[in-house]
């Protein structure tokens, strides 16, 4: 695999052993892993796309704003509140970062087909970086997927099966039968390099000082893993004297990394009977749980629940002052709320909402939140 400098190879999240770059999980220990890069080779974002040029695939993803909201930083009671939104990637999700590495990578392994199991989203944007690789693509999603990711993944050209279900029953389809295809599933190691690039972007957007505290809506645990990996390479490279703390805000019914993290356990409570409103964070085993428990603790983070009904409140409460958050970014909005009511806070913090993924894209539930309030 033909990769730029700065690319060590991978190591193991969970006991530290470095592995080929075509490993998609340790092969000691099962842990997830993450690409190593040399921190001293390191001086801007962009030197951590893994991927040479003539090796990349990209249909513009990132170089996402970052929009301060000043109503909500005087709500908080802190310095001041930025959403980096992600919602404004090719596909409307923060998964375009993921996709765009881990189908290079697939591609430059020889793959003419990729798969991946997901809640929506992930499968739209894995069929658009397919479409845009010249690759063929399946999406193994539940039935409670939106309609909207169901359409665009077969507009985009991809196989889509829709599973009776929820996302473990979409998982579980993943595993049987077809086998022909190179599985670019939760906890792949360039679905989590995409997160790290988020962190450096973060950290290029506010001209390389670290915010004091990031909140960020969590499914599969790999983009908390790959922030910290970001924020920490960034300290290692010289580039920001800090990292933030890490928050990994879920739904109170569906929380396994969040609970875990607040438990102080080291290890995800599997959700026996998921039920959440926020269709993309409805993981009840994620892939990349361990590994982003850790991550939340090696920042002095810690894990954040809310309720369905607060989430969907702070979604149209934040679009009230002009973002567009739908109920995933919600999570990070009542998240914060629910931090400051913890005094987890202090009043000179700079704190930044991580928006995974279009407001437009959930307007359905935001619709029916009001309808609900007699509006
Ligand atoms: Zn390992």
């Amino acid at each position: 695999m033909q990769t730029t400098a700065p690319v060590r190879g991978l190591s193991c999240t969970a006991c530290g052993e470095s592995t080929a770059l075509s490993a998609r999980r340790c092969p000691d220990c099962g842990g997830v892993l993450a690409v190593n890069y040399d921190a001293d080779a390191v001086a801007s974002a962009a030197d951590i796309h893994p991927f040479p040029p003539e090796a990349s695939v990209s249909i513009d993803e990132g170089a996402t704003p970052l929009v301060t909201v000043p109503d909500l930083a005087a709500e908080l009671g802190v310095d001041s509140v930025a959403i980096k939104d992600e919602g404004r990637n090719p596909t409307g999700s923060l998964a375009d970062r993921k996709f765009a590495l881990a189908v290079a990578a697939a591609v430059q392994d020889g793959a003419d087909r990729i798969g991946t199991p997901s809640t929506g989203n992930g499968a739209q944007s894995a069929a658009a970086y397919a479409a845009r690789a010249g690759i063929e693509s399946k999406g193994v999603v539940p039935t409670r997927c939106p309609f909207l990711n169901k359409a665009m993944v077969n507009v985009h050209g991809g196989d889509m099966y829709v599973v009776e279900g929820r996302y473990e029953d979409a998982v579980e389809a993943f595993g049987e039968g077809d086998e022909e295809f190179t599985p670019v599933a939760p906890g792949h190691p360039f679905r989590v390099a995409g997160a790290t690039a988020l962190a450096l972007e973060l950290l290029a957007d506010r001209e390389w000082v670290a915010p004091d505290a990031v909140v960020h809506p969590t499914g599969h645990g790999e983009t908390v893993v790959g922030l910290q990996r970001g924020f920490a390479l960034a300290v290692d490279a010289g580039l920001v004297d800090s990292v933030p703390r890490l928050y990994a805000a879920q739904p109170a019914d569906c929380a396994p990394i969040a609970a875990a993290a607040d438990d102080d356990a080291t290890d995800p409570v599997a959700v026996d009977h998921p039920d959440t409103i926020v269709g993309p964070l409805e993981v009840p085993e994620p892939a990349a749980g361990a590994a982003a428990i850790d991550a939340v603790d090696a920042s002095g983070g810690d894990g954040v629940t809310v309720p369905d009904k607060a989430i969907l409140q702070a979604a149209v409460d934040g679009c009230e002052q002009g973002p567009e958050i739908g109920a995933t970014g919600g999570v990070a909005v009542a998240g914060a709320r629910e931090l400051a009511e913890q005094d987890a806070f202090d009043a000179d913090d700079e704190v930044v909402l991580v928006n995974p993924v279009a407001g437009s894209k959930e307007a359905d539930l935001l619709r029916s939140h009001l309808m609900s309030q007699g509006m």
